[in-house]
């Protein structure tokens, strides 16, 4: 018997956030043999991630989600911090160039 449809969806949110930590963070091959991205704690990506929760919600909310996430985590640090953009690079690897993909405004 699986898990509720409830408890499946908030576990994928939560390895989603996970995927966008709000400070350093140890990055690695993602779990996914098929994929080339890099995944904190080497479990999956946040962009395989996004493509479990998409199961469940449909991927255009699950893309939109992820999106949110990423601008909040970014508005964290913003918030905390005068840091640079380069800096920001540092610490989010590759979240300017996946939300400027996704067509999010910055
Ligand atoms: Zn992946």
């Amino acid at each position: 018997m699986s898990d509720p449809k409830e408890y499946q969806i908030r576990q994928a949110c939560h390895h989603l956030w996970r995927q966008h930590p709000s400070g350093a963070s140890t990055f690695s091959a993602c779990s996914n043999n098929d994929c080339v991205n890099l995944a904190r704690g080497g479990l999956f990506c946040a962009e395989c991630c996004t493509k479990d929760l998409g199961k469940l919600v449909g991927i255009e909310m699950a893309r939109e989600y992820n999106a949110t996430v990423m601008r909040i985590r970014l508005m964290e640090h913003e918030m905390q911090s005068d840091l640079k953009e380069d800096e920001v690079d540092e610490i989010f690897p590759g979240t300017r160039d996946a939300l400027g993909s996704l067509g999010v405004k910055q």
